[in-house]
């Protein structure tokens, strides 16, 4: 794996965004892996921009995106598929047919395999990652097989704390349970970014680049994949 350390968040959101923009401006019908949370806003604010100034199109570009909750309607401000238009999609030129994202209602088990299969024929030209604290990676949380595809996953109570800043602070408002690409879905990517950011992830960072592959630590199995990119600021590299 290649390690880019920045000096700051918007240094590595800027990062990313120039090795994307360069993957789209060669194939501008790519196939984007892409992923909620706090860490890649920088980054889609960076895409929103360069859409903008005519430097990137999504015009042709195809997305997956690597989860969603549980039971939570699409329409629910906090679900995947908001997050994404709210911050990306409806910013930039891409085709709504063109967007995939897991669905988290109705036969879950049917939504699996019917992912699975999206990512069968769209194999992702580059998938982007965050890291959670516990080393998750998707919503694959630690223990998870390297062999695993699209699942539905019982959250860890850590995952949950982390992400009741998003529902009021109340940890009973945030899903117990949420769809997810799966480890080997991630692996068959040709490229992975993974960002992180900020002081809480230095130990997941540490586990990530230095650390044993192991299923205790999901994002560790990137060491085994031959093109991921791992770009942190200095917090998050703060214990390399
Ligand atoms: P964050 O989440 O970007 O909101 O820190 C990352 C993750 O949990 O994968």
């Amino acid at each position: 794996m290649k390690l880019i350390v920045k000096d700051n968040y918007e240094l590595a959101s800027k990062e990313a965004y120039e090795i994307i923009k360069d993957l789209l401006v060669s194939n501008p019908k790519a196939v984007l892996g892409l992923a909620t949370g706090s860490t890649p806003i920088g980054l889609y604010k960076n895409l929103i921009k360069g859409v903008e100034n005519k430097e990137i199109s999504f015009k042709d570009v195809q997305t997956v995106n690597l989860d969603e909750y549980v039971n939570l309607p699409v329409t629910h401000p906090e679900s995947y598929y908001s997050f994404m238009h709210t911050n990306l999609f409806n910013y930039v030129d891409i085709k709504e047919e063109n967007v995939h994202i897991p669905c988290g209602n109705g036969n879950l088990k049917e939504n699996c395999d019917n992912y699975n299969k999206v990512l069968e024929s769209l194999t992702q030209d580059m998938q982007l990652l965050g890291i959670g604290a516990n080393g998750h990676i998707g919503f694959n949380e630690p223990g998870t097989s390297f062999d695993s595809l699209t699942h539905i996953v019982d959250l860890k109570e850590k995952t949950r704390q982390d992400n009741a800043r998003f529902f009021d602070q109340d940890i009973n408002k945030v899903p117990t349970q949420a769809i997810t690409m799966g480890i080997k879905n991630i692996m068959d990517a040709k490229l992975v970014i993974i960002i992180a950011s900020g002081k809480n992830k230095a130990e997941a960072v540490k586990a990530l680049v230095n650390g044993p592959v192991t299923e205790d630590c999901p994002a560790s199995i990137l060491q085994n994949h031959p093109n991921t990119i791992v770009i942190v600021d200095k917090d998050a590299a703060s214990l390399l």
